[in-house]
């Protein structure tokens, strides 16, 4: 199996197998227990913390431990919902669901947007207008799209907020791990999610600035410095600090991105005479996705015939799987529905190596010619 669908889920590292096998056996006790087991167990708690912080650029007190993005991405949610007074929330047009859905429950009406661009990219000035015009009381802008790899002008947008005074929502869960990250000053909450950065699933981190006062994710028995209560998932924990090691180092090294780059983008040199297009343009993306729209058939098809060749891909988010319809993400790219439904995403990891691009254009090839064949004469599949 070549595996293509990293933004969906990563494969576990060995590293972060070793951690979490090791923390299971020797620090199984409940880091709260006043025992010396215990004692051992905090004391590898804290030491992950401060690992964790160290790779983010952030203090150790500022990284609480939660179940991954989706419950820290609802948590700021909600609690800047009840903090804002009547204000309104200032969300990109292509925030993920756990962005967008908690959103519309816990501010209900007081969500507003703006445009993106073709390649769904949007302006850091156009956030700055709103913020001096509307002056909201939380803005959401992820960090990179998880169906494109767009990149968003993220940290110019911390800066803004910071500058006004407002609370911001970064959801960098597609760039952890893949590009360097420092969290940026002012009141910046950065939610991840292990999984996607060869971590275990059920297991992310939430960065809750200092200035955050009274900020609670979650009440009981008041771990986490009383942020997120709950007993800790210390396997998990230390499972995630081990991949974030591993994949964070590697980020930082120029040469490594820019060469994973070079192989995708001679993957789509070589995709173009075959009619295939990228749907965001020349935008900067990540280095290990591409969104494609492919020549013949819809993109379930596409999936389907490259899966049983072998090679993992996506139609898009893996959130979005049986959803019909174009994603909002392709919608407020402005593609129209018929390009939207012949869709591909196609997402790399450290370990997929050039040969893999080669065989995965080859079998695309390979699926072009028997797609633009059957297009001749009809011809029904059997899933
Ligand atoms: N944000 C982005 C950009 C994602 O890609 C995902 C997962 O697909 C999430 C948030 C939610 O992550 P999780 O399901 O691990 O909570």
């Amino acid at each position: 199996m070549t595996y293509f669908d990293h933004n969906a889920t990563a494969p576990l590292l060995p590293q972060a197998e070793a951690a979490w096998l090791a923390a299971s056996r020797d620090h199984f006790a409940n880091p709260s227990s006043p025992h010396q087991a215990g004692a051992r167990a905090r004391a590898e708690l804290d030491r992950c913390r401060e690992r964790v912080a160290a790779l983010l650029g952030a203090a150790p007190e500022e990284i609480v431990f939660t179940s991954g993005a989706t419950e820290g991405a609802n948590a700021v949610m909600r609690h800047f919902a009840a903090a804002s007074g009547g204000a309104a929330c200032l969300l990109s047009p292509v925030e993920h669901p756990c962005v967008r859905a908690a959103a519309e429950v816990f501010w209900k009406g007081r969500v507003r947007s703006f445009e993106a661009d073709c390649a769904g990219r949007v302006k850091a000035e156009d956030v700055a207008e709103h913020l001096r015009e509307a002056r909201p009381a939380l803005v959401a802008v992820m960090a990179a799209n998880n169906e494109t790899g767009v990149l968003q002008p993220w940290e110019e947008v911390a800066e803004a907020c910071h500058a006004a005074g407002v609370a911001y929502l970064c959801d960098a869960v597609q760039w952890v791990g893949r590009l360097p990250l420092r969290v940026p000053a002012g009141c910046t909450f950065v939610v991840g999610s292990a999984h996607k950065f060869g971590g275990p699933k059920g297991v992310g981190f939430l960065r809750v600035p200092r200035e955050a006062e009274g900020f609670v994710a979650m009440v009981g028995g008041e771990q986490e410095g009383g942020r997120r209560s709950g007993t800790e998932n210390l396997p998990g924990v230390a499972a995630m600090a081990a991949a974030l090691d591993y994949t964070v180092t590697l980020a930082k090294n120029g040469a490594e991105t820019a060469a994973r780059g070079k192989w995708r983008n001679n993957f789509i040199e070589r995709l173009d005479p075959m009619g295939v297009k990228v749907a965001t343009g020349g935008a900067p993306t990540l280095w290990n996705t591409v969104s494609l729209i492919m020549p013949h058939a819809p993109n379930h098809r596409w999936v389907n015939q490259l899966s049983r060749r072998g090679f993992m891909v996506s139609t898009g988010s893996a959130c979005a799987t049986g959803r019909e319809g174009p994603s909002h993400v392709l919608s407020a790219m402005g593609l129209p529905p018929e390009e939207a439904r012949r869709t591909l995403r196609v997402s790399s990891g450290w370990a997929t190596g050039e040969d893999d691009w080669h065989a995965l254009a080859n079998a695309i090839a390979e699926v072009a010619a028997d797609l633009r064949n059957q297009g001749r004469s009809p011809v029904i599949e059997i899933p």
